[in-house]
């Protein structure tokens, strides 16, 4: 049985007076999820507030994003050994804002992973179609060329130790979210597309859905088959919805 991870992406919110309000909030309310694996995910720099915050609890600390280079004159990169250092055990990769508004490529995305993977941490590798792909009916395409480049460099057994975020482009941040059946579609496929590799890998590892997963939708996608946990923008930012998606993962 794979545990049901719901995870933060702040994004670039906060301030250090807002992220410990936050935090003090998902504490308060924490007992209410009895199933799955509370994680959040600030800025870089309020990290070390967030991990003293969140210290003695069961939430898991992640960062946005992460240098492919291990340490050096590479200037404004952070690198996975720093996350560690800082108490992280999630980073995202991939993230469809990253791979848009800053051109990173399915390449880049996969050295991100395996530097992240060689320090230690968690990988959470953003996979999604963006609006037009769906419409051209090659959503199965991008997805699978997405992870292609991360089985490529690093082998399939490198997926059991990550968790993967399908990511409708169309449905991050714009309050449209795919349908419960549209998103398992999706699920079901990268999950079979890893047992033709690998059952055991297929089996282990947690595909959570992301795009305007909120307080009101999270039952039914969570509901799913396929979907192990949801990757949170927006309905992250306020603990009580925080953790009404949190609770509506309870078994
Ligand atoms: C995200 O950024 O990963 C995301 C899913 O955002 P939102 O929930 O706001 O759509």
């Amino acid at each position: 049985m794979r545990q049901p991870l719901i995870a933060g992406n702040w994004k670039m919110n906060g301030s250090l007076d807002s992220v410990s309000t936050l935090v003090e909030g998902i504490k308060a309310g924490l007992d209410s999820v009895t199933t799955a694996e509370m994680a959040v995910c600030p800025p870089y720099v309020y990290l070390p507030a967030v991990a003293t915050l969140i210290g003695g609890t069961s939430i898991s600390l992640g960062a946005q994003d992460v240098s492919d280079q291990e340490a050096g004159a590479y200037t404004g990169e952070v690198a996975p050994g720093m996350l560690t250092d800082v108490g992280c055990k999630y980073v995202i990769v991939g993230h469809s804002e990253r791979r848009s508004i800053y051109g990173e490529s399915d390449a880049f995305t996969a050295s991100k992973f395996a530097a992240a993977r060689k320090a230690g941490l968690v990988p959470i590798l953003c996979v999604g179609e963006l609006l037009e792909e769906r419409e051209q009916g090659i959503t199965e395409q991008v997805v699978s060329r997405q992870l292609d480049a991360v089985i490529d460099l690093e082998g399939v057994d490198a997926l059991a130790g990550a968790v993967i975020a399908y990511e409708p482009v169309w449905a991050i941040g714009t309050g449209k979210t795919a349908s419960p059946d549209q998103a398992q579609d999706v699920h079901s496929y990268i999950r079979a597309k890893l047992a033709a590799l690998d059952s055991g890998v297929a089996e282990k590892v947690r595909i959570l859905y992301g795009g305007s997963m909120n307080a009101g939708n999270a039952a039914e996608l969570l509901a799913m088959t396929d979907i192990d946990g949801g990757l949170i923008g927006g309905a992250s930012l306020k603990a009580a919805d925080f953790l009404a998606i949190g609770t509506a993962a309870n078994r």
